[in-house]
């Protein structure tokens, strides 16, 4: 029986219907009036930052979104509005005589800190507020206490955190049907209405925000798109005021797909996928995936290319979790895989980071401030090995570090391996987990010996299921900065990819200049003699890059200078640099 609320569910990163808790919690009160509402942050808004795949992806996502609402409620869909939400949720509430807001709660520092402003705001104008997290399996808030408020360092320290906080909760169901949008004192849908009674606000369509939300303008360099519409042409803002932009009107240009297949965004897209998986009880329940190949592409990937769906709320955590569970019971044969190896040890790596971030706060994103992170000197000179020899220094913006940088963004080093695998981040928005490991590495501690947080800046750009805590907590493994502390542990850049495929496939693809090349040089095409070059059709330092650097050599510096960190512990200035005080040198 319908109460008299009236409900604005604030979708975010929970792009879906089914397993919401908070969109359960919303729909419990019964409401009589439903806005499901998507408003463009500002604060997001940079096109660096924002890769035009990604926002795609997110689009795509939005519109199946509302095409889902519009299936259970052929009156209602997604309203898309843009503005500063600390003043736009509140205007809207205001105008459509809203009594309750809902939202799924975040975990990281601009969320939580936005989320209070917004929270204090509807307060005191006597809206309710309903909330509650749902982006991962465990709330973090509950993990966090259960650690004293730590960061869990590590899976054991995770899953001790989690202990008591007894089985994954079950997803919530998905809601049949959905109120109706109604406007204030009015029985009917009319969403020109709607949109006329906001209309007039600082104009809702083309509100930037405020520039002091834009904390991360400076650092991305980032193009705004404060003076975008939301809609290409007048007709289209007439014929449906709040429907889920275009790419084009966003001031993006579609992405070429001439690699692989677009992975097309939505909550569908994600159950079918997962439900095609399921398929095969075998897949989830001998996951393994150490042993998956990292010699495959989004067309066919040998893990479970689910990662975008979380990112974005567009699959239920929960959902997926016991969908893994019960698939795995239907499996006949032996091997089930475990955590942390299996499938729901990689769920809970996911929640690990988060619980780090949310522990954190925005410091776990770099190394000042971040008390997780070991200092290394990636920037400062002032390194000796255990001979007393002065370390050559590689500071933060020299001229060879930005050159191996922009060599290893390309996809231009010379080492075909990482060059196939970062042109395939850049051209597909995704890559396998053992290929972001080889490729971290290499930029890191085992070759290039240039600081994570700048790896990380470049992944941001373009995966597809870039996720903050996971891609900082990740990058800090691999680097082993923290987490992980085996940094003498190297990725061969031909033995190592030459275990899973002795062929090349993804080089083949990648980099199609060494189409040609033999087996056996495929991953070291720089070592074919002048006569195979040409039998190849590939000249080294013409067609195909020549290595930037020599990987034994590097191999022995970088290990020197890990060595020396290790055994000091920290480097020079980290004291000051914990402390977030000190300058790059
Ligand atoms: P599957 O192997 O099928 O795993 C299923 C799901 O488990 C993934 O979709 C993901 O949600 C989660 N998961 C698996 N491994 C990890 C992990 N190590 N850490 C956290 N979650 C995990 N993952 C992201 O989602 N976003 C990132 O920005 C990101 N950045 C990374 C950066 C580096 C340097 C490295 C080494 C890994 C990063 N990962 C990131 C983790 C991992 O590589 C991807 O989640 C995974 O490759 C996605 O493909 P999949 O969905 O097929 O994964």
């Amino acid at each position: 029986k319908a109460g008299s609320a009236r409900v604005l569910y604030w979708f975010r990163t929970d792009l879906r219907l089914h397993d919401s808790p908070a969109l359960a919690k919303a729909l419990a009160l019964s409401p009589k009036a439903f806005f499901p509402v998507f408003n463009f942050d500002p604060h997001y808004a940079f096109e660096q930052a924002v890769g035009a795949r990604r926002f795609r992806f997110l689009l795509e996502s939005m519109q199946d979104l509302s095409d889902e609402i519009r299936k259970i409620n052929k009156n209602s869909q997604l309203l898309v509005t843009r503005g500063d939400p600390r003043r736009r949720i509140k205007e809207l509430c205001e105008k459509w005589e809203v009594t309750h807001v809902a939202f799924e709660e975040d975990h990281n520092d601009y969320g939580r800190t936005r989320d209070a402003e917004v929270r204090q705001a509807l307060e005191k104008a006597g809206i309710e507020i309903v909330s509650c997290e749902g982006h991962h399996l465990y709330p973090i808030k509950e993990v966090l206490k259960k650690n004293g408020n730590k960061p869990t360092t590590s899976m054991s320290a995770y899953q001790k955190a989690i202990s008591s906080l007894g089985d994954v909760p079950k997803p919530t169901e998905t809601p049949k049907s959905l109120p109706d949008p109604l406007a204030p004192g009015s029985d009917k849908v009319d969403m020109k209405k709607l949109f006329q009674l906001v209309d007039d606000l600082a104009p809702l369509n083309k509100d930037p925000g405020p520039p002091e939300v834009d904390v991360n303008h400076e650092k991305h360099g980032g193009q705004r798109h404060g003076d975008v519409t939301l809609y290409d042409t007048v007709a289209e803002k007439e014929s449906d005021p709040f429907a889920v932009p275009t790419l084009k009107s966003l001031g993006m240009d579609e992405p070429q797909d001439n690699m692989c297949k677009p992975i097309r965004g939505g909550s569908s897209v994600a159950l079918k996928r997962l439900d095609d998986l399921c398929k095969d009880p075998s897949y989830l329940a001998t996951f393994a995936k150490p042993q998956t190949s990292p010699s495959t592409d989004p067309d066919a990937p040998s893990t479970t290319l689910l990662s975008p769906y979380i990112k974005f709320g567009c699959l239920g955590i929960r959902y997926f979790w016991h969908k893994t569970k019960e698939t795995k019971k239907k499996h006949k044969g032996g091997g089930v895989t475990d955590i942390p190896e299996g499938m729901e040890g990689q769920l809970l790596f996911r929640d690990m980071y988060a619980a780090c971030e949310a522990a954190i706060g925005d410091a776990f994103h770099g190394v000042r401030g971040n008390s997780m992170a070991k200092y290394f000197d990636w920037y400062l000179p002032d390194a000796y090995d255990d001979k007393g020899n002065k370390i050559v220094p590689r500071p933060r913006g020299d001229e060879e570090s930005e050159k191996r940088l922009a060599a290893w963004e390309s996809g231009t080093t010379g080492f075909p391996w990482i060059d196939a695998n970062m042109r395939m981040l850049r051209q597909c928005g995704w890559m396998h987990h053992l290929g972001r490991h080889s490729t971290a590495a290499f930029l890191t501690r085992a070759q290039c010996f240039i600081s994570w947080e700048r790896g990380a800046e470049v992944y941001s750009k373009y995966l597809l299921d870039w996720d903050p805590s996971s891609n900082s907590g990740n990058w800090m493994w691999l680097s082993a900065t923290a987490f992980f502390s085996q940094f003498f542990r190297v990725y061969g850049l031909a033995t190592f990819p030459a275990k899973y495929d002795k062929d090349g496939y993804l080089v083949r693809k990648f980099c199609p200049e060494l189409k040609d090349v033999p087996k056996k040089y495929i991953y070291s095409p720089h070592l074919m003699s002048d006569a195979e070059q040409k039998q190849a059709k590939c000249i080294i330092g013409k067609d195909y890059p020549a290595p930037i650097l020599d990987e034994k050599e590097e191999k022995q510096h970088c290990l020197d200078r890990m060595g020396y960190g290790y055994k000091q512990k920290l480097m020079g200035d980290a004291k000051e640099v914990m402390n977030g005080s000190a300058e790059d040198k």
